[in-house]
């Protein structure tokens, strides 16, 4: 087994999981199994109980793991389903080794973090590779070098390496190259100092992926090939690109693919797979896309794009599959809730997406927006809080339950048409605790979901609490409001409809958590395809 490990310099939001996530498309491109790591240095035992503003979307696995945003990359660039062992934590390396140490199993040893948390940290990284029956284990460092909190993984790389052999682990170091003053010079010292940084930890990058806003110029690479003693064909140019898709493209321009083979003596054909062909026409159709249309996503963190990453990488697989550029307009629910003409906010948008969210903030907002598009046949799209959303405008203004309400929101609600999953009543802790991850649904045939998906059984992913309160189902359906997916006991309801509509659709699950470059979620590019109509 050969291992990537990539590390960051300089500054942090460089697009290392970008360049991680295109390494891998180079790597399965030329027929290679590779498993992706991300670390990431903080305490939290997993990102579930992070706000979305603090490191952007809280992406969600099939086996239910709430991980950082960089395996959703990983995913969409690698096609690959990943497990939530493929993020490592601070926080889940030392419970681990509290949970040992309180069951005794250190046998009266004092328990530090050299030689138990390296230990563990290098436990968990062969465990992945192992259980994947991995060629190459690609791992992703998160944070710059030089932080407190990765100096326990970095040492646990160096000891990896020591036990591998230099030919099985490649170290490749991201770092930023400035460009300053009138004439425009690239500046490479803080990859010096950063490269120094790395190196008291002992380990020598193998390779540079210098980022920034325009390709290296020679006296650059010169200087860091003689300063961080990295050779010049070593040193990958990674300039801000209009699609991020682009980049394993760039990468492979400049040979980087046969420069990793022969550093870890890999033994593959070259990159003429069809997985490397599909990619090209992939990003040559998302380019080209000869359409427009603009569409509004009305939510609560729309101050951090990242906070949306899924939802806006789902628009670029839909539109490279329509041959039509997609506008995404972030647009505060606070600032519907303020506007007395929605009209003026609103009729310029081909459709309204509310995508999935928390807490009471906003949600005046998207009722309003909800009803404006259900009103005026609009195209819509709830996810999640957007579906149960659409549950309450409906109840509202078509039942007449003036106060229906989520139980999220409302404690006191007399129509409280959203509740709490039953499974869910007592319980207090917040991590990993909601409905997560991948549940089977069911959809009833002769349905407008029906037409989406084309089969009966289908697998999405969840994070939930709240569900449709079942005492108002009959209710609703009686007025319209049809529940034509349900979860596979006919328990939950997972999609609901407007028959009579363009397009009218909510679900209780993250369809955008499945959609892949070459494979858009099908609900997704049912609505683009409304859109465009
Ligand atoms: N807050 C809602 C719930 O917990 C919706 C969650 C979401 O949109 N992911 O059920």
């Amino acid at each position: 087994m050969k291992y990537i490990v990539v590390t960051g310099g300089v500054i942090s939001g460089l697009g290392k999981g970008i360049t991680t996530s295109s390494i891998g498309r180079l790597l399965i491109s030329a027929g290679l199994k590779v498993v992706p790591i991300k670390i990431d240095p903080y305490i939290n035992c997993d990102a579930g109980t992070m706000n979305p503003f603090q490191h952007g979307e809280v992406f969600v696995l099939d086996d239910g793991g709430e991980v950082d945003l960089d395996l959703g990359n990983y995913e969409r660039f690698m096609d690959v389903s990943l497990t939530k062992d493929d993020n490592i934590t601070t926080g889940k390396v030392y419970l681990s080794v509290i949970e040992r140490e309180r069951k005794g199993e250190y046998l009266g040893d004092t328990v530090q973090i050299i030689p138990h948390i390296t230990g563990e940290i290098k436990h968990m990284i062969r465990s992945v590779g192992i259980k994947a029956n991995a060629d190459v284990v690609l791992i992703e460092v998160g944070g710059t070098v030089g932080d407190i909190e990765s100096m326990p993984f970095l040492e646990a790389l160096r000891e990896l390496k020591m036990e591998v052999g230099d030919e099985n682990i490649l170290f490749i170091h991201t770092t930023l190259i400035p460009v300053v003053g009138s004439v425009g010079e690239q500046k490479t010292k803080p990859t010096q100092r950063s490269v120094k940084e790395l190196r008291s930890t002992g380990i020598q990058p193998a390779m540079i992926v210098a980022r920034g806003t325009m390709e290296l110029d020679m006296k650059a690479k010169h200087k860091l090939k003689s300063f961080c003693e990295v050779a010049e064909n070593a040193i990958f140019n990674a300039p801000d690109m209009d699609s991020i898709y682009d980049v394993p493209i760039h990468f492979e321009k400049q040979n980087m693919l046969s420069e990793i083979k022969e550093k870890l003596k890999l033994n593959t054909s070259e990159i003429n797979s069809q997985k490397w062909d599909e990619w090209k026409a992939f990003v040559n159709r998302l380019k080209h896309a000869s359409n427009q249309i603009s569409v509004a996503v009305i939510g609560k963190y729309t101050d951090l794009k990242d906070a949306y990453l899924s939802y806006n990488e789902t628009f670029h697989h839909c539109s490279a599959e329509t041959d039509t550029k997609i506008n995404v307009e972030f647009i505060s629910a606070e600032d519907i809730e303020k506007c007395d003409n929605l009209d003026t906010m609103l009729s310029k948008f081909n459709g309204i997406l509310i995508p999935g969210g928390f807490g009471n903030r906003g949600t005046e907002g998207k009722i309003k927006a909800i009803e404006y598009a259900r009103v005026n046949n609009r195209p819509f799209l709830g996810v999640c809080l957007g579906f149960q959303m659409a549950v309450i405008e409906y109840s509202r203004n078509v039942l007449g339950l003036k106060d229906a309400n989520s139980t999220e929101f409302s404690t006191i609600t007399e129509h409280p048409v959203i509740d709490l999953l039953p499974e869910q009543v007592g319980v207090t802790d917040k991590g990993a605790t909601m409905r997560l991850g991948s549940h089977a649904i069911k959809i009833k045939e002769g349905s407008f979901a029906y037409n989406i998906y084309n089969k009966n059984k289908i697998y999405e992913r969840h994070r939930h609490r709240y569900e449709v309160n079942p005492e108002y189902i009959e209710k609703l359906e009686k007025h319209g409001l049809i529940f034509s997916a349900t979860d596979i006991e006919d328990k939950r309801m997972e999609i609901c409809e407007i028959r009579d509509k363009k397009f009218f659709i909510a679900t209780q699950f993250h369809p955008e958590l499945k959609s892949r470059p070459m494979a858009p979620a099908p609900v997704y590019l049912a609505f683009v395809k409304s859109m465009i109509q």
